[in-house]
C-alpha cells in the first residue's frame, strides 16, 4: 500500500511556493534531504563536472514501492503532510512534494529505488520532465537518484551557472551542512571520481567536525555546555577565543536538524563576542538550537535558509547567554595549563627578586624613560591614586607557573608552559590591561588620575579640537581632566596615572589622530563609550619600551589577572599557544 498523497491545490499553495532548482547545489540538498527525510543510516554522493554533468545520491533508507515511486515524481506528491494543519508542525525536511518532479524536468533524471517490503526494486527514468522508462530492478533497500546534464533543456539556466570552482564549492557546502546536521549518518562524498570526505557515523558534533576538518582545527574548539531554558536547548562548539577566519565559512546554525539563518541568532553571538572580534573577522560556531516546531516559521522562503521565530529576542539572549558561558569556561581552560605548571621544574634563576611584593608603581605601563616622556615634569598624584591601582596586585601567582624565556623582538615574549610554548604580544597585552584598568574604574571608585601641578593650555587644529570635544564625557571619565578654554583652547589638569608623565597635548593629538581615523567623515560625533576607552588604552599600548625582564614579568602578571587575556580589546589575539604535540609533529618526532 502507497503512502504518498497529492496534495490539494489548496494545501499546494499554502506552501511558500519557489523555484527548488537553482543549481546543482540546490538539487544536492534536496536530494540528500530525502534521504535523510527517508532515514537513511548511510549515505553515498558522487558528483562529477561540479554537479552539471551528473549528482547521484545513493541512501539505505527506507525507499519506495512502484506505486510511490511514480508518485514521487508527480508535483505535489508528499507523503510527509496531508492537511494545512500538518505544516506548522512538520518535522521533516521536505514536504512541498514539488523537488523531484522539478529536478526530473530540467534533467536527465534516474529514480531505483527499493522499499523493504518489496520483492524487487523499480527504476524510472525521466528526460526533461517526460516518463521514458519504468522497469523492475535489482537493487538493495533504499533509493538511488542520478541527475545528469541538468539544465540541458535550459541553455538560458545553464549559462547562469557560475564557474565550476564557484558551483563547487556549493556543493561542498551542503555535504558540510548536511553532514553536521545529522553526525550519526555515515556520509561519503566523492568528486570527480575522488573520495572528498569519508565520514563515519560519528558520536556527537565534535567528532563530526573534526572528521570533516581535520584535528588541529577541531581542537581548536569549545563544546558548549548544553542548557536548556523556555523550551529552548542549545548546544554546539564555538572556536577558542582568538581563533577566527575571515570568511564565514565555519559558521552553521541548526534549528530542530535544519540549517538555517536568522538575524536573531546572529545578533546574539555577536553580542556574545563583543570586544573580543578584530573587525572583518569571524568566530567558527556550530550551534544546534533545538524547540517545539510551533516556534519556528520555516517557510519564510522555500530555497532559501531563513527561518522566523515567534519569540526571537528570546533566541537571541538565549544563543548569547550559552556561548558567553562558553567563552568564559574556554578562558579557564585556556590557563589552566599555564597555572599547572610544576614550579620546581622551571624555577626562574631570579627567583628570590620576584619573589617580593610587587612594587606598586607599574613601570611598564608609565614609562619615565624613552623619547616620549618630558624630563622632571612635577607631578603629584591626586589623593586616591596614591594608593596602588588595582592592577598593581602582587604578581599573580600564575606567574611563577611557568618560564619566561626572553623577548622575541621589542614585540614578543616567549613563555615556557606546562603544554607547550605560549607567544605574547607585548603591545596587546598592554591594551588589554590598560582597557581592563579602565572599564574596571569606571565600574568602581573611578580611574585613578594625577593632576598636573601646572594645568597645560594649548590649541589644537579645528578637526582635533573637534574629534576632542566630542568626545571630553568619555575622557575625563578614564581619568582626564580636560575642560574647553574658550575657543580652539583646552585645558587639561589632569592625566590618567598611567599617561601621568606624558606631554598632554601630545595625548590629546593622538587621541584626536585615533577618533578621526576610527570615524572617518563623522569625527565629530563622540565615539561609543568602549570605542574611546579602547583609544585611550592605545595611547599608552603604543611606545614599546625596550624589553627588560622584570617590566616583563610584571605584564604577565597583570595580564592573567585580566578577565579576558587572550585577546586585547579589538578582539587581536595577545598569546598563542603551541602545545608540545603540535611542536613535536611539526619538527617530525611523532
Ligand atoms: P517532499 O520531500 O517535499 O515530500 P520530494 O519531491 O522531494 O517532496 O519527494 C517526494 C516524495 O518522494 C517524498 O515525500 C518521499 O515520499 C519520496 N522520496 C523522495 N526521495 C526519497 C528517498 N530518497 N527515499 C525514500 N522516499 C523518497
Ligand atoms: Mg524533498
Amino acid at each position: 500500500m502507497g503512502k504518498i498523497r497529492v496534495l490539494s491545490e489548496v494545501v499546494a499553495s499554502q506552501v511558500a511556493a519557489g523555484e527548488v532548482v537553482e543549481r546543482p547545489a540546490s538539487v544536492l540538498k534536496e536530494l540528500l534531504e530525502n534521504s535523510l527525510d527517508a532515514g537513511a543510516a548511510s549515505i553515498e554522493v558522487e558528483v562529477r563536472g561540479a554537479g552539471s554533468a551528473l549528482l547521484r545520491v545513493t541512501d539505505d533508507g527506507g525507499g519506495m514501492d512502484r506505486e510511490d515511486a511514480l508518485m514521487a515524481l508527480e508535483r505535489h506528491a508528499t507523503s510527509k503532510i496531508a492537511t494545512a494543519d500538518d505544516l506548522s508542525s512538520v518535522q521533516t525536511m521536505g514536504f512541498r512534494g514539488e523537488a523531484l518532479p522539478s529536478i526530473a524536468s530540467v534533467s536527465e533524471f534516474l529514480l531505483r529505488t527499493r522499499a523493504g517490503s518489496s520483492p524487487g526494486g523499480t527504476e524510472a527514468v525521466v528526460r526533461g520532465g517526460k516518463l521514458v522508462a519504468v522497469r523492475d530492478a535489482g537493487c538493495a533497500t533504499g533509493t538511488t537518484v542520478e541527475v545528469k546534464s541538468l539544465f540541458f533543456n535550459l541553455p538560458a539556466r545553464r549559462k547562469f551557472l557560475r564557474s565550476a570552482a564557484t558551483e563547487t564549492s556549493h556543493l561542498d557546502h551542503v555535504v558540510e551542512t548536511v553532514a553536521l546536521a545529522f553526525p550519526a549518518v555515515a556520509m561519503h562524498y566523492a568528486r570527480e571520481g575522488r573520495t572528498v570526505h569519508r565520514l563515519a557515523p560519528a558520536s556527537g558534533t565534535a567528532v563530526r567536525v573534526a572528521d570533516l576538518y581535520g584535528a588541529e582545527e577541531g581542537a581548536q574548539l569549545f563544546a558548549l555546555a548544553p542548557r536548556e531554558s523556555g523550551g529552548l536547548r542549545i548546544s554546539g562548539l564555538v572556536s577558542r577565543p582568538g581563533v577566527t577566519r575571515a570568511d564565514r565559512a565555519r559558521q552553521f546554525f541548526f534549528v530542530n536538524g535544519r540549517a538555517v539563518e536568522n538575524s536573531f541568532i546572529s545578533a546574539g553571538l555577536r553580542e556574545a563576542y563583543r570586544q573580543m572580534l578584530e573587525p572583518g573577522r569571524h568566530p567558527s560556531v556550530f550551534l544546534y538550537l533545538e524547540m517545539d516546531p510551533r516556534e519556528v516559521d520555516c517557510n519564510v522562503h522555500p530555497a532559501k535558509r531563513e527561518v522566523r521565530f515567534r519569540r526571537g529576542s528570546l533566541v537571541r539572549d538565549a544563543v548569547r547567554d550559552a556561548v558567553e558561558s562558553a567563552l568564559r569556561e574556554a578562558r579557564a581552560e585556556w590557563l589552566r595549563p599555564l597555572r599547572t605548571h610544576v614550579v620546581s621544574r622551571f624555577t626562574p634563576p631570579d627567583a628570590a627578586r620576584h619573589a617580593k611584593p610587587a612594587a606598586t608603581h607599574q613601570p611598564e605601563l608609565a614609562p619615565s624613560s624613552g623619547p616620549e616622556a618630558r624630563p622632571a615634569r612635577m607631578v603629584a598624584p591626586s589623593a586616591p591614586s596614591a594608593e596602588s591601582p588595582p592592577a598593581a596586585a602582587p604578581l599573580s601567582p600564575a606567574l611563577e607557573e611557568f618560564r619566561l624565556i626572553g623577548g622575541l623582538s621589542a614585540r614578543y615574549l616567549l613563555l615556557e608552559g606546562s603544554e607547550g610554548l605560549v607567544m605574547l604580544d607585548r603591545r596587546a597585552a598592554r591594551l588589554r590591561i590598560l582597557f581592563e584598568r579602565l572599564q574596571r574604574g569606571l565600574r568602581e571608585d573611578g580611574v585613578a588620575a594625577q593632576h598636573l601641578l601646572m594645568p597645560a593650555v594649548f590649541e589644537l587644529p579645528a578637526r582635533s579640537h573637534e574629534a576632542v570635544v566630542a568626545n571630553i564625557g568619555a575622557l575625563n571619565s578614564c581619568g582626564f581632566g580636560v575642560e574647553v578654554f574658550g575657543g580652539r583652547s583646552l585645558k587639561v589638569e589632569a592625566l590618567p596615572d598611567f599617561l601621568g608623565d606624558r606631554d598632554p597635548q601630545r595625548v590629546l593629538e593622538d587621541f584626536a589622530e585615533r577618533v578621526l581615523s576610527a570615524g572617518g567623515t563623522r569625527a565629530r560625533a563622540a565615539l561609543a563609550e568602549d570605542a574611546a576607552r579602547r583609544a585611550v588604552a592605545s595611547l599608552a599600548a603604543e611606545p614599546s619600551a625596550p624589553s627588560d625582564e622584570r617590566v616583563d614579568r610584571a605584564l604577565v602578571g597583570q595580564l592573567l589577572s585580566c578577565e579576558l587575556p587572550y585577546c586585547d580589546p579589538e578582539g587581536r589575539p595577545v598569546m598563542l599557544q603551541f602545545s608540545w604535540r603540535e611542536l613535536d609533529r611539526k619538527f617530525g618526532r611523532t
